[in-house]
C-alpha cells in the first residue's frame, strides 16, 4: 500500500506536492469514489485512480532523448505560444522534461512520462554528470578556469567540483570554446559560474547526460532510448 500522493507521482502526472492539491480539489477518484483525504492508502495497478476521470496508470513508461534547438522552452506548455520541447516529439504519451535547458540553450534533453525515473535523475545525491560545451566571451586563465573546477561562490551556494578542459581560443574574436562538466542542476548553472569568472557564456549547448550523447540527432531530432540505456541511468 503506498499514499494516494506518491501513486500519482510516480505515474508521472504531477509532481507530489502537485498530486497533493489535485486530491484537496475532489479531482481524484479511487475505485469510482472522490477521495479528498491525503492520508489515504492504495495499491498501486490493483485499486483504479483517476485523475480527473483519466486512469493514472494507463499509459507505459516511454523515454527520448531531444536535441533541444535554441528558442525552445524547457517545458509542456506556453502561456504566450513559444515552441516548447514537446512539440519535437510524436508521442501519445503525457511526457515532461527532466530537469531543463535554457531557452537560448541547445542540445541533450531527457524527456518522459515515468515520474519515478525524473524524479531520481533529478535527485541531487544522483549525481549524473552533465557536459556542456560552452563559447565565452574573453581567453579565460588558467587559473580562472581552476576556480571552476574547484567551485565557485553563487549567491544560492557554492558550486562542487566540475571538469573543466579548454579547447580553443580566438584572439580576433576574443573568444573561447570550453567544455565544463557539472554534477548539479542549480538554475543557469553554467551561465553564472562563466559570469563569476569575468567571462559570459555567449552559445551553450549540453553535449552528454551522463553516458548519454547527440550522436546521430539533427537539432530538433528525438530518438526512444533503448532499453539498456533506460537501464543504465538507473
Ligand atoms: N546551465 C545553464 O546556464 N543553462 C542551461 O541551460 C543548463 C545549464
Amino acid at each position: 500500500m503506498e499514499r494516494l500522493q506518491k501513486v500519482i507521482a510516480q505515474a508521472g502526472v504531477a509532481s507530489r506536492r502537485k498530486a497533493e492539491e489535485l486530491i484537496t480539489q475532489g479531482r481524484v477518484s479511487v475505485n469510482g469514489e472522490v477521495v479528498t483525504e491525503l492520508g489515504t492508502k492504495v495499491t498501486p495497478r490493483k485499486d483504479k485512480v483517476e485523475v480527473d476521470g483519466v486512469p493514472i496508470d494507463r499509459e507505459e513508461p516511454v523515454y527520448f532523448m531531444l536535441y533541444k534547438p535554441t528558442g525552445v522552452i524547457s517545458s509542456v506548455k506556453d502561456d504566450k505560444g513559444r515552441k516548447v520541447v514537446t512539440d519535437f516529439i510524436d508521442s501519445e504519451q503525457r511526457l515532461f522534461p527532466v530537469g531543463r535547458l535554457d531557452y537560448d540553450t541547445s542540445g541533450l534533453l531527457l524527456l518522459t512520462n515515468d515520474g519515478e525515473f525524473a524524479n531520481q535523475l533529478m535527485h541531487p545525491k544522483y549525481k549524473v554528470g552533465k557536459m556542456y560545451i560552452a563559447k565565452v566571451k574573453g581567453i579565460p586563465t588558467r587559473e580562472s578556469l581552476r576556480q571552476l573546477e574547484r567551485g565557485i561562490m553563487l549567491e544560492d551556494g557554492k558550486t562542487a567540483p566540475a571538469r573543466v578542459k579548454f579547447v580553443s581560443g580566438n584572439k580576433s574574436q576574443g573568444t573561447s570554446i570550453i567544455e565544463i562538466t557539472i554534477h548539479e542542476g542549480k538554475n543557469r548553472q553554467v551561465r553564472r559560474m562563466f559570469e563569476a569568472i569575468g567571462h559570459p557564456v555567449l552559445k551553450l549547448k549540453r553535449e552528454m547526460y551522463g553516458f548519454l550523447n547527440l550522436k546521430g540527432l539533427n537539432s530538433g531530432e528525438a530518438r526512444e532510448l533503448r532499453p539498456h540505456e533506460v537501464k543504465q541511468l538507473r
